[in-house]
């Protein structure tokens, strides 16, 4: 999943952002455009004319894929569902959905909008061209062209892999005939692997047969090789949520946390508790009263030449500043949290007083021991 990027502020309740991949793509579509294909089948327009068709051309692609992308946000949103961002990339836009859905009704409507958006999209800009191409040139010239990228990006998002919406639609006609999401979606990323392969050997293939064709092949095996990657990498986020799902903190926490008093220093802590009990994590209490926790993390951040200085107080990261769980929350939401906030570990609150950790480890190592078991 692409991180980073420039926030391009709010469309309808959610955050757009455009990763700085999609400013390589709006030069490579401009200049692609500007300088050879709409002179090639457009000659006699001005400089000017191709460049700034060119970049509006590029400019409304970018709003394509945006709407595409806002098409899903908006049926997701209302199932109920929570849309946290939207990020625009060098193959098109991913939408940053809170949690999957609960109902294949609900991701058969959420995928289908995508490509119909797309395709809707792109018979008006042909009809646009249809009505323009004998008066205004220039017009009928980046309607064609955006008419037919979009009626691509329909047909490219319809190929039946996961996490594609095409893969999406086939997950959820196979997950509401079998009422077994994690099998259908084992079947809709496999396929999607495979679409990767092919994609990755046919443009090898192309490359090999025909080098004047090496950019196309080149392109094809790195939509290939992303296409593999992203149906790996969602495959395993599914298994992983449906093996937390019904779980909670308690079962999956450690419970027997050595206790650290803010007095003692860094050195302190790091010759008398973390090396000799090889845990990773421990609370601060005072008193009775919990304070903070400290981590490697907060030691690790500190130049050694400070241990022997610096108390725990002033290196833990207090209660304040972190987010906390209670036993009974889900393991579902805890791994949320891990993942949204960056975290390692949590701590277990009841009440005022810190019961135990919850760690990144304690998650793989729940899942681990219940995949062994075949549970
Ligand atoms: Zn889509």
């Amino acid at each position: 999943m692409p991180q980073g990027g420039v926030a391009l502020g709010k469309y309808f309740g959610v955050p757009v952002r455009l990763h700085w991949s999609w400013f390589i793509v709006f030069v490579l579509v401009t200049w692609m455009l500007g300088a050879y294909y709409f002179p090639g089948v457009y000659p006699g327009w001005s400089q000017v004319t191709y460049w700034g068709i060119g970049a509006a051309t590029s400019i409304l692609f970018f709003v394509s894929v945006l709407l595409h992308e806002l098409a899903h946000s908006w049926v997701a949103q209302a199932a109920g569902m929570q849309v946290k961002s939207i990020t625009l990339f060098i193959f098109g836009g991913v939408s940053q959905i809170g949690r999957e859905p609960e109902k294949p009704g609900v991701e058969f409507r959420m995928a289908i909008v995508g490509p119909g958006t797309s395709l809707v999209l792109g018979a008006a800009f042909w009809a646009i061209f249809f009505a323009t191409r004998h008066s205004v040139e220039p017009l009928a010239g980046l309607a064609f062209w955006l008419g037919y990228v979009n009626i691509s990006l329909a047909v490219f998002n319809l190929i039946p892999g996961f996490p594609l919406d095409g893969g999406r639609v086939l997950r959820s006609v196979i997950w509401w005939r079998s009422g077994d999401v994690r099998s259908a979606t084992r079947t809709a990323s496999t396929i999607g692997r495979g679409f990767g392969y092919l994609f990755i050997f046919g443009g090898i293939a192309l490359i090999l047969l025909n080098r004047s064709y090496w950019w196309n092949g080149l392109w094809l095996a790195l939509i290939g090789w992303f296409l593999e990657n992203a149906a790996v990498g969602s495959y395993r986020q599914v298994a992983l949520q449906d093996m937390l799902e019904g779980h909670t903190v308690s079962e999956a926490m450690t419970r027997d946390c050595q206790v650290v008093p803010p007095t003692a220093t860094v050195e302190q802590t790091v010759n008398d508790y973390i090396l000799k009990s090889g845990r990773r994590c421990f609370p601060v209490v005072e008193n009775g009263r919990a304070l903070g926790i400290v981590t490697l993390h907060n030691i690790k951040n500190l130049s050694r030449d400070l241990w022997p200085r610096k108390t725990v107080r002033e290196a833990m990261t207090p209660l304040d500043k972190t987010k906390s769980v209670k036993p009974n929350d889900s393991l579902t939401t805890t791994m949320q949290i891990l993942n949204d906030d960056d975290l390692n570990q949590l701590p277990v609150m009841e009440g005022d007083s810190i019961v135990g950790l919850i760690a990144r480890d304690n998650l793989l190592s729940f899942i681990h021991t219940r995949a062994e078991l075949g549970m």
